[in-house]
């Protein structure tokens, strides 16, 4: 975009285009309950926002208020998390609640500084709360955002291809508008999710399309993707989430019968040293105990 007028034609687009095709979720209700933010944020780190969406009015019938929340123990916890996986995200979720009743009262800060000295809460989480909680005009840039600002930013010639990031601050400072940011990103969000998707991008139905500088230029784009460890062909995040959920749903096991319920198979010597490191690393977490070689859901 080369002037202020591109600029104003860009949200005037946008914002229409959201009002008749935003997509309608329990977080984003209207007053806004500060509280709901926190929770649904957190969840939406590494979950599919339809899948929260059924699972919020779940939880916050569990825990009405942060100070319920804040009581919670371990177990409790990651059992409310079933299903939702990376179950740390849980146990960081209910220290940062103890951190807010115990400092603030209660009431979730609104200052984007504070809420990043919170447990569990990053740079792109204490944004987004800010922003979606209590309207702050902060740069909420998680990866769909990052995504659609990088393709309005420059001609991006594949999908993969994202600006700097210190340039995408720079460009949504100012692209931002002074009132109603929450909506703003709402928006972005939205049609990152929708249009501008990652691995093919609906130009020709966009109504950015006529503003942006990659509009149709990614046909023969590809998505690569990064390699992360495994275990007979799955992500060792999957084990991880079913060893939990199994633990949730079963008393204690010990290593051998906890290998042969998650996998269906008996465990050689170097199946159970595997699966005793993953043990392990759940037991750091706060996730599991392990007493011996028996294993169970922290109390
Ligand atoms: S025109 Fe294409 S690349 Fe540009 S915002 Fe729309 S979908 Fe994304």
């Amino acid at each position: 975009m080369n002037s202020r007028k591109d600029t104003t034609n860009l949200r005037r687009r946008l914002l229409t285009w959201y009002a008749g095709n935003g997509r309608v979720f329990p977080w984003r209700t209207v007053p806004t309950d500060p509280y709901v933010v926190l929770v649904s944020e957190v969840m939406l780190q590494q979950t599919q926002a339809a899948r929260i969406a059924e699972r919020l009015p779940l939880f916050l019938a569990e825990f009405p208020s942060i100070r319920h929340l804040a009581a919670a123990s371990n177990g409790t916890m990651i059992r409310a998390w079933k299903g939702l996986g990376y179950n740390s995200r849980a146990l960081r979720l209910r220290d940062a609640a103890a951190m807010i009743t115990e400092h603030y009262d209660g009431i979730v800060p609104a200052s984007v500084q504070t809420l990043r000295t919170l447990p569990g809460i990053g740079p792109y989480a204490s944004a987004a709360i800010a922003c979606f909680a209590y309207g702050v005009r902060a740069v909420v840039l998680d990866v769909n955002v990052r995504r659609v600002y990088s393709r309005w930013m420059q001609r991006c010639e594949r999908t993969t291809d994202v600006a700097a990031l210190r340039d995408i601050e720079a460009f949504a400072a100012d692209v931002i508008p002074t009132r109603n940011a929450d909506t703003w990103h709402h928006a972005v969000m939205d049609l990152g999710a929708t249009i501008c998707t990652a691995r093919a991008p609906l130009c020709r139905t966009c109504p950015l399309q006529r503003h942006c500088p990659s509009a149709n230029a990614m046909a023969q784009a590809t998505r690569e993707r990064k390699a992360e460890p495994t275990f007979r062909g799955e992500p060792i995040r999957l084990w991880r989430g079913r060893i939990v959920k199994h633990l949730s749903d079963h008393d204690s096991r010990t290593l051998r019968q906890l290998f042969r319920d998650v996998t269906g198979t008996t465990a050689t010597a170097s199946d159970l040293a595997w699966l005793h490191t993953v043990v392990h690393k759940l037991r750091t977490d706060g996730l599991v105990s392990l007493d011996g070689d028996v294993v169970s859901l922290p109390g």
